[in-house]
């Protein structure tokens, strides 16, 4: 025997149930279908008894269209809904901050996934008991948009009036944002779409108070001009900042090794004096070697950099006797050893023996001072030479390093490069030889200059070597060619001067991931600060005036105050029309001077990052420590929004008193195809949101899945990485959505769309439930707590897994499944499938608050269904609110006993699996067990509620093992820990009921006893 000492022996036969069979496929599947049976002989319940019965009934499609299904709820749920909250003026406010998408070409995935998080987050919070404030935004000024107006033109922005661009680039922007507007619609996203529930950085209120907030920084001297390089775009002819920047991994340079030769004027004792040992009183010349990346640079150099501390070489080639000696980093001799072929090393000496000696190069006029050989820490052994060329007009590092030697007080900065990336003239009277800077005039730096360049060093002799190298350099994020450095004159926001309270005020803000927060933090410390003018005509002017002879710039709060009264009545585009007298403030008029109007516009990221402002003005009741609660933005705006939000913002705020404008700062990352490679047109691996929703041409191929569905994606996702999306993904979706669909439905068809609840219908106490009710009670308190506090924390991918494992675990596979015998054949009035109505109105009601975020046309339809009896009309599913469950439902006695209970339901399930398998379908099978002592305690405890569990028709707890009984289907033995429990499966010895299909009836009955007292009387 198996059993542990205990006899089984069968009390009396019971039979397994199958009721239900014709009506639901779970039911039908699990034994037998009704065809099977009415062979077997057994009366069809279908036909005889179905009027009797209580079945399942709802006008809820199983699945639709998405245009039928979400369109009939798209206004109530987005912008009605959006109306209805903002009117609700006695809730506390929550600020979510749309950062501005550019307004520009149709909406890709991305888009998709920023304006879905946000919405998910603002539903909660209305959901909450907040009221939302979100207002979409555009970004729509910038070079992509004009350059889209100057090739719908067809001209060059050098041939037309900054006016003419401004108005074509306004309706370019106008038209784009309809389009992204219509589309972004599409999404379901909860807004208000009209003009005035919408901001653009083109609108005038916006100008204006961007160019206050301009003001403020100038007050407190944060903005100044200055001569420097900046990254430069040839391509755009404008300066760019940073976040403009995309970094090519592969970019492939052609750099060279030069010689400079040490002029003998000036000489640091050091290297003089080692000189006058190695040469032997013959004057052969001596050579600086440097290494460059970019040749075309080297018309402005104006120092070598070498560090002190390391070893410099002096030494003789082998094969090059006249060259005389060169001078070149101790450590990086072996790595050139392929570029200097044979040498003999006459001395080393360090930096700084060389610091002080002055050299001569090919540009370097006669005329201005020679160039020296200076110290500089940052000088690494690891690539070139040890000796580094410093062109402080093309390169940042060289040009802060000479800055601190005081040389740029003295000199002018050399930068011979003009707007278009080509040599100037300028190149000409800085050669030693005219003809040499001939031959680079007018040419493009990055190609035929930059090879012309090449040719010249070679033909003067000065070229130690060339090679070629693929590495890490920045392109233009629009035009996607290479930029260079370039010292022009722009405006600057000094932001060293900020950070400080811009990274105290970050103290107080929450990552999401907090991962982010050093990134974003590393971002601020190094940007010491940001080259805020642009050369274009499409955007916020810099409203300076200058000196028409001397150039200088007039930019004072004072002249600010003047020239923005001006604008605010006139419109912005009057600073590109007007003249210039009208902007020049009163105190300047009559001072004798000629006054010109710049012609520089703001850096977008400018534009956008006051944003915030617009909010400060709109929502003067907001108050705390937080303007907005949340920014929700991809991971690149640590370079862009989120820090131009925050250097604005802290710029403009009085000292002291500097605060981040978000509480909350959410990033995401990219949509990547599902093979985790970037979307690009050439890959031809572009999804579209509008794709997934509306479904492509060959619907076969390209289902419309909706909005829903599209949502459901976008929550699942872990976004604070790159995500991924493809066909599959997709399907996954769709599955968990169908689910979710069914779940709800079969609620709503036993609650007979909320018919069922109506009337007299009396709900349940909680005395009244039973184990298995108090037990799904608990499951549903646990997954609304789990889904609230996920929510909280924008864990959007755990609130689909656990409703997903409720629906499938706790609903479908074990509540549904055992109560569909007394919803469908218990009357109306009887306990048990009175608590089981209770119990479904109960989770219904739950649920769909807590998928109303994700899922909000779903959450609608079922609101319709469960209301449509009302006389009057149906209002939007979240005005009801999340329904936060007692905590009173966590009660551990009940777990813990269910838990041994599913424990010994899912043996049983393989029984009467195994039971099915095993014989023909004909026969019946019935259940019993025999237990070990806790165990058949346990069992016995539950009494009638094992039949229900174990979805038979019926079950006998049995002290003692006995023989297997002549009806035996199946045996299967439980060993839990030493305790023992045998299932035995056997036939049952009643017949069938007609009505209910259990094998409850005796012979002499029609009906078995539950079914004749249900029936009403003929
Ligand atoms: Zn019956």
């Amino acid at each position: 025997m198996l059993t542990s000492g205990s006899i089984a022996r069968p009390l009396r036969s019971i039979r397994v149930r199958a009721i239900g069979a014709p009506l639901t496929r779970s039911a039908t599947c699990r034994y037998y279908s009704s065809s099977k049976d009415a062979k077997d002989g057994a009366v069809n319940p279908s036909k005889t008894y179905t009027a009797t019965m209580l079945l399942p009934k709802t006008t809820f499609p199983l699945w639709a269209e998405p245009s039928v299904r979400e369109e009939p709820f798209r206004q109530r749920t987005t912008s009605g809904l959006y109306k209805w909250q903002a009117e609700q003026k006695d809730r506390p406010l929550f600020v979510l901050h749309d950062g501005p998408p550019y307004a520009n070409g149709h909406l890709h995935m991305g888009h998709a996934l920023n304006k879905i998080l946000k919405d998910i987050i603002n539903r909660y919070q209305l959901l909450r008991g907040n009221r939302v404030d979100y207002v979409p935004g555009w970004d729509c000024h910038g070079l992509p948009i004009e350059h889209k107006a100057l090739k719908e033109l067809g001209v060059r922005h050098e041939t037309i009036s900054p006016i003419a661009v401004r108005k074509i680039a306004r309706q370019v922007a106008e038209r784009d944002m309809k389009v992204q507007m219509e589309e972004f619609k599409q999404f379901g996203i909860m807004a208000d779409w009209s003009h005035e529930g919408t901001y653009r950085t083109m609108d005038h209120d916006y100008e204006i108070r961007q160019l206050r907030i301009f003001q403020k920084l100038v007050k407190k001297g944060l903005i100044s001009r200055r001569y420097r390089p900046v990254h430069w775009s040839p391509s755009s002819k404008s300066a760019l900042a940073e976040a403009e920047l995309e970094y090519v991994e592969d970019h492939k340079s052609f750099p060279v090794y030069v010689k400079f030769q040490v002029t003998g004027g000036q000489m640091a004792p050091g290297l003089a004096s080692m000189l006058e040992n190695v040469r032997n009183g013959k004057d052969e010349p001596v050579h600086l070697v440097i290494w460059t990346t970019t040749p075309w640079t080297l018309p402005a150099n104006m120092a070598i950099g070498v560090n002190a501390k390391l070893d410099y070489a002096l030494l003789r080639r082998t094969e090059h006797p006249d060259e005389g000696i060169l001078i070149i980093g101790k450590d990086r001799l072996e790595a050139l050893n392929k570029v200097l072929g044979e040498y003999e090393v006459l001395g080393i000496l360090p930096g700084s023996a060389l610091a002080g000696t002055a050299y001569s190069h090919l540009f370097h006029s006669s005329t201005s001072p020679a160039p020296l050989v200076t110290e500089w820490s940052d000088v690494e052994a690891g690539t070139g030479t040890g000796l580094v060329h410093m062109a402080p007009g093309h390169g940042k590092e060289d040009y802060a390093a000479l800055t601190a030697t005081g040389l740029l007080d003295k000199l002018d900065i050399v930068c011979p490069v003009d707007d278009g990336g080509r040599y100037t003239d300028d190149v000409v009277s800085l050669a030693k030889d005219p003809a040499v800077g001939e031959r680079l005039r007018g040419k493009e730096v990055l190609s035929d200059g930059g090879k012309e360049m090449v040719g010249i060093l070679k033909e003067s002799g000065v070229l130690v070597g060339q090679g070629t190298l693929k590495h890490k350099y920045p392109y233009d994020w629009k035009t996607k060619k290479p930029i260079i450095l370039r010292a022009t004159s722009q405006w600057f926001a000094n932001v060293d001067d900020i950070k400080g309270a811009a990274l105290r005020s970050l103290r107080t803000v929450k990552f999401h991931p907090e991962i982010s927060r050093s990134r974003m933090e590393s971002f601020v410390r190094e940007r010491s600060e940001w080259c805020i003018s642009r050369q274009r005509a499409w955007g916020v002017p810099i409203p300076a005036l200058y000196d028409a002879e001397t150039d200088e710039a007039i930019l004072t709060a004072e002249s600010l105050d003047h020239i923005i009264s001006v604008l605010a009545g006139k419109g912005v585009d009057y600073w590109f029309e007007g003249p210039v007298e009208d902007f020049i403030p009163p105190n300047l008029r009559n001072d004798g001077r000629k006054y010109v109007k710049g012609t520089d516009t703001v850096d977008v990221w400018f534009d956008s990052g006051t944003s915030w402002s617009l909010i400060k003005e709109r929502l003067a009741e907001k108050d705390g420590d937080r303007l907005c609660d949340v920014y929700l933005e991809g991971s690149d705006q640590h370079r862009g929004w989120f820090q131009s939000s925050l250097l604005t913002a802290t710029g403009a705020a009085e000292v002291g008193k500097e605060a981040a404008p978000y509480g909350d700062l959410i990033t995401h990352g990219f949509v990547l195809d599902d093979k985790g490679k970037k979307m690009s047109k050439s890959d031809g691996n572009i999804i579209s949101p509008l794709t997934i929703i509306k479904g492509g041409q060959n619907k076969k191929k390209d289902p419309a899945y909706g909005a829903d569905l599209l949502r459901l994606w976008a929550a699942s996702v872990e976004y604070g990485r790159d995500v991924s999306i493809g066909p599959k993904v997709l399907a996954q979706s769709a599955e968990t959505l169908r689910k979710l669909r069914n779940t709800v439905r079969f609620m709503l068809a036993n609650l007979k769309d909320g018919e069922a609840l109506q009337g007299d219908f009396k709900p349940a106490t909680r005395e009244e439930l039973s184990l298995i009710d108090n037990y799904v009670m608990l499951q549903l308190q646990q997954l609304e707590q789990t889904c609230r506090e996920a929510y909280r924390d924008y864990n959007f991918p755990r609130v689909v897994a656990s409703l997903n494992r409720f629906a499938t675990n706790t609903l479908s596979s074990l509540y549904f499944d055992v109560t569909k015998d007394t919803l469908y054949a218990d009357p109306v009035t009887h306990p048990t499938r009175r608590a089981t109505i209770t119990v479904l109105s109960e989770i219904l009601h739950t649920l769909v608050p807590i998928l109303a975020p994700i899922l909000p046309h779903l959450a609608e339809e079922v609101n319709q269904t469960l209301n449509q009896q009302d006389s009057t009309p149906v209002v939007s599913a979240f005005s009801s609110g999340w329904r936060e469950m007692p905590l009173d439902w966590n009660n551990p006695a009940v777990s813990q006993r269910m838990d041994t209970l599913l424990q010994v339901r899912s043996e049983v399930m393989i029984a009467l699996e195994q039971a099915r398998k095993d014989k023909c379908q004909r026969v019946r099978p019935t259940t019993e067990h025999g237990t070990g002592e806790a165990m058949s305690e346990h069992l016995r405890f539950a009494g009638s509620l094992l039949k229900t569990l174990f979805v038979v028709s019926n079950v006998q707890v049995l002290h003692q093992a006995d023989r297997p009984s002549e009806r035996l289907l199946c045996e299967r033995v439980i060993d839990d820990r030493g305790q023992k429990l045998v299932l035995r499966v056997v036939s049952p010895a009643d017949l069938k009921c007609p009505r209910c299909w259990q094998f409850t009836r005796s012979a002499e009955k029609d009906l078995c006893h539950r079914c004749f007292t249900a029936v009403p009387p003929q």
